[in-house]
């Protein structure tokens, strides 16, 4: 069913059900947030998304103000923006001005939203430190909730994405702050380091250890990529600097996975630049010169190869063991960290192409 209502003066017609900041971001009618996120359930605690609705006395929450029939809102009035300012006063006046070295300045959403509401940082509050920075152990996720703004999104990403319940809230007041568990590290309230935490905060308060300080998003390309490690087909960023991969980003765009990901997908790419990595074929030397297999001396050491001798040898055997032994002599094991098609091509390539239905898959090991 459709509801008609007014936004800035605009007539518009939405399905009943939704909220303002629903029904106008279908318009086009841009309503700020913070706390909000599409991906998570709306918790109406940051206020930014305030509106002002005719015939209530306070301002209303668009995120979790259902719309009505005939409802007339104004999300750019006076007092709506004046009410904005002086919450983003508040936040910036409990908060470390340390722009200059946060690792996130430039993709900051509370940066942003002070710069387009020319809000400066007032010169009352607690803006030194009052929690140690990098406060946690992790391996991953570095913790410091000097940059906290406590929107809960880490709260809401960690309950309703990943499943854990790791971070709550504790105190009330000023004294109000994120914790893991109940007050302990983030390993010992079972924490998965998926990242998603990280992923979904708006400041710098959960970021990431690995490329910590190595570079800034305006320092580096994304690359779009599939994950390597398994086959559901994962999509994220890698975060490329130079000719380097520093880093791994979420893309809310990647069609499997949203932003979600695991603790490989995000955090193990060191892989890609470590000095043991295998990047050319090798094979073992008295099969490129054509002798009999030999473990001794230097016989069995491996030799580098490009692809086409690499290849040609491997044709070779296959073609030289089914024409001595049949086809059922020979067995292939495809793998969980090959594509679905990667996986696919192996099956034609058993069956149709050597000619056996020997075909199998490590998940089954
Ligand atoms: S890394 Fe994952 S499991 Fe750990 S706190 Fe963050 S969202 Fe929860
Ligand atoms: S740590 Fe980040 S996501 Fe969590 S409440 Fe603070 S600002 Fe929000």
């Amino acid at each position: 069913m459709s509801v008609n209502l007014t936004v800035d003066q605009k007539k518009i017609q939405a399905q009943a059900g939704q909220t303002i900041l629903q029904a106008a971001r279908e318009n086009y009618i841009d309503i700020p947030t913070l706390c909000f996120h599409k991906d998570l359930s709306p918790t109406g605690n940051c206020r930014i998304c305030m509106v002002e609705v005719a015939g209530q006395r306070l301002l209303q929450a668009a995120c979790v103000t259902p719309i009505t029939e005939g409802m007339q809102v104004e999300t750019r009035s006076p007092r709506v923006v004046q009410s904005r300012k002086l919450n983003l006063e508040l936040m910036l006046a409990n908060h470390p001005q340390d722009c200059l070295t946060c690792d996130v300045s430039g993709e900051c959403e509370l940066q942003d939203l002070a710069y387009d509401y020319k809000v400066n940082v007032p010169a009352w509050g607690a803006k030194g430190t009052r929690y140690l920075p990098d406060s946690d152990p992790n391996p991953f996720i570095r913790v410091d909730m000097n940059r906290c703004i406590l929107c809960r999104r880490c709260v809401l990403a960690c309950a309703e994405i990943q499943g854990r319940d790791v971070w709550g809230v504790a105190q009330r007041g000023f004294e109000e702050q994120i914790v893991a568990g109940a007050g302990t590290t983030l390993l010992e309230a079972r924490c998965e380091s998926c990242g998603q935490c990280v992923a979904y905060c708006p400041t710098g308060a959960l970021s990431n250890k690995l490329n910590y300080g190595l570079a800034r998003a305006h320092q580096v390309r994304k690359v779009m990529t599939t994950c390597a490690y398994c086959g559901v087909g994962c999509q994220f960023d890698l975060l490329v600097k130079g000719n380097r991969v520093i880093g791994v980003s979420s893309n809310p765009g990647a069609p499997v996975n949203g932003m979600a990901l695991c603790v490989k997908g995000r955090y193990g790419y060191d892989y890609i630049h470590h000095p043991d990595r295998v990047l050319t074929p090798q094979v073992r030397r008295y099969l490129l010169e054509g002798r009999q297999k030999s473990r001794t001396g230097s016989e069995w050491d491996w030799v580098k190869v490009d692809w086409q001798v690499a290849l040609q040898l491997t044709a070779g055997k296959l073609a030289s063991t089914r024409s001595s032994f049949g086809a059922d002599s020979i067995g292939v094991l495809t793998s969980a960290k090959c594509t679905n098609e990667e996986n696919y091509l192996m099956n034609k390539f058993a069956r149709q192409v050597i000619g056996t239905n020997n075909i199998d898959h490590c998940a089954r090991l």
